[in-house]
Order: structure tokens, then C-alpha cells, then sequence
């Protein structure tokens, strides 16, 4: 079966533009609606619906992308960024689902995500991963594999008869056995969070350093993800294509709304 692999939405902490921000990347993204991104997650589409992550930004995601349900939800960490649309799926599940919504994550995140939505936890059946454990929706399998972020927090490799595909929007540079585990991906959809200067490499990489740990990790393809554009450095999507052209197409900045088959 063909599965569709969708990012919903490619932007780190504050989106492109900030509200607050004038800076060239802003002001790019104000004039052209390609260079906006929202906070990120992504979507795995086939004979059913997965979500990984709930952003704050994710009802205008599901109506621009015309999804009006969703099977099973996966989350790579609690930060704000990551959970902050959990609630509007509260609706969903008391108008129209009815039934508890299958909710994977480390036990770390789903404490947190429980002390945080306590209210709205009779939506959701929570299913504790440990690190390392695969499990299998609807003809894929993801594996919950450890990265360099917050407690708690995953990546997952996803396969399917087709491909392998690592995402991992939030981390720094992989843990080696994270690392080992992802070797020759087919596809590889990483932090790229920080544009030159890596303001927190304990928890993000910048441009410069997914791609190199990209290639080092023989990565067919490598979508840039959670990208800031412009903490440390402005860049806008202008520039940062032109950069990219040296990769030959390997290299390309993931966009709201991009999806692909696995
Ligand atoms: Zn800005
Ligand atoms: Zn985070
Ligand atoms: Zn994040």
C-alpha cells in the first residue's frame, strides 16, 4: 500500500514570520506565502490518518490540507511548539470520533502532556513507548529512537515496503546509537533549526550541521525541518536555496504542505 508522508508544518518555536520580527526572513515570508512556515508536525497518510505532534498552528493545517479526522497521534516531545493544538482535537473526538484517540509517546511526554490537557485526557488512550520500541500502524512501522533534546523526547524512524525515513525535528547531533540505527535512510527529515551560529547545539543543529551529519550518515535525501530562519543569522528562502544548489537537489528545505510518497 502507498503511504504519503505530509510535513504540516517546517518552522521552529515562533514561525516564519514572527509576529514580533522584522527582520529580512519575516519580511520575506510576509510577502510570499511559500516562505511562511508554521510550528512543525507531520503527517503519514495511507489507509488511515497519523499525526505526529499537535503545534498550536494545526487547525489551520488540517483545513488547509482538508483532513476532518485523524486514527492515531504520535508525539515527539511536550514542548509547546510540539503539543500547544492538542486541544482543538477535543472537538473532534467529542463531535465526531467518539472514541479515545491512540496516543504514542515516551512515558515522560505523556506525563507532562497529562499534568498540561489533564481536563481532556478521557480523549485519549495513551500508549507509554520506551526507547528503542517499534510499533506498527496501518503497514508502517515507526521505531521511538532517543535524540539530543529535551527528556523524554524521540525521533522516529519510519518504514514502510518502500522507504526509510528518519524524522526528528528536535535534536542535536544524534546519540550513536540513534545514529547507528538510521544509517543509509532513505530519507532523512532533521532539525536545521539555526542558520549558521547553533545558539543550543545540546538541542538543535543548525543548517550546516544536519546536512553534514546528513551526508556523514548516507542519507539518500535530506529535507531541512524546524528551521527558525532567523535566530543567530537571518537567512530568507531566497538565499537558502541559492546555498543549497551545490547538494544538487540531495538537499531541500522541507515547506509547509510538502508531501511525498514512502
Ligand atoms: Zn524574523
Ligand atoms: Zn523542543
Ligand atoms: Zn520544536
Amino acid at each position: 500500500m502507498k503511504h504519503t508522508f505530509t510535513f504540516m508544518g517546517t518552522g521552529a518555536g515562533c514561525g516564519v514570520p514572527a509576529f514580533f520580527c522584522d527582520c529580512p526572513a519575516c519580511e520575506e515570508a510576509r510577502a510570499n506565502p511559500n516562505a511562511r512556515r508554521g510550528d512543525c508536525g507531520v503527517m503519514v497518510t495511507g489507509s488511515t490518518r497519523t499525526l505526529i505532534d499537535t503545534p498550536p498552528d494545526i487547525r489551520s493545517y488540517f483545513n488547509r490540507e482538508g483532513v476532518r479526522y485523524i486514527d492515531d497521534l504520535i508525539f515527539t516531545h511536550w514542548h509547546y511548539d510540539h503539543v500547544g493544538g492538542l486541544g482543538e482535537l477535543e472537538y473532534m473526538v467529542q463531535l465526531l470520533t467518539k472514541k479515545a484517540l491512540p496516543t504514542f509517546a515516551s512515558p515522560y511526554t505523556l506525563e507532562s502532556i497529562g499534568r498540561e490537557f489533564e481536563y481532556m485526557m478521557y480523549c485519549l488512550a495513551r500508549c507509554p513507548i520506551e526507547p528503542f520500541e517499534q510499533f506498527e500502524i496501518d503497514d508502517v512501522r515507526y521505531t521511538a529512537l532517543p535524540v539530543t533534546h529535551a527528556p523524554g523526547t524521540y525521533g522516529y524512524l519510519i518504514e514502510t515496503d518502500e522507504t526509510r525515513l528518519f524524522y526528528a525535528s528536535d535534536t542535536g547531533k544524534l546519540p550513536p546509537e540513534t545514529a547507528e540505527r538510521i544509517r543509509g535512510v532513505d530519507i532523512l527529515a532533521m532539525d536545521a533549526t539555526y542558520w549558521k551560529e547553533n545558539g543550543y547545539p545540546q538541542n538543535h543543529h543548525s543548517v550546516q550541521e544536519c546536512i553534514e551529519e546528513g551526508l556523514e550518515l548516507d542519507a539518500g535525501k535530506i529535507y531541512l525541518t524546524h528551521m527558525c530562519m532567523h535566530y543567530s543569522e537571518p537567512i530568507t528562502l531566497a538565499q537558502l536555496e541559492e546555498y543549497l544548489e551545490q547538494y544538487d537537489g540531495r538537499v531541500t528545505p522541507a515547506a509547509d504542505g510538502l508531501s511525498f510518497e514512502i
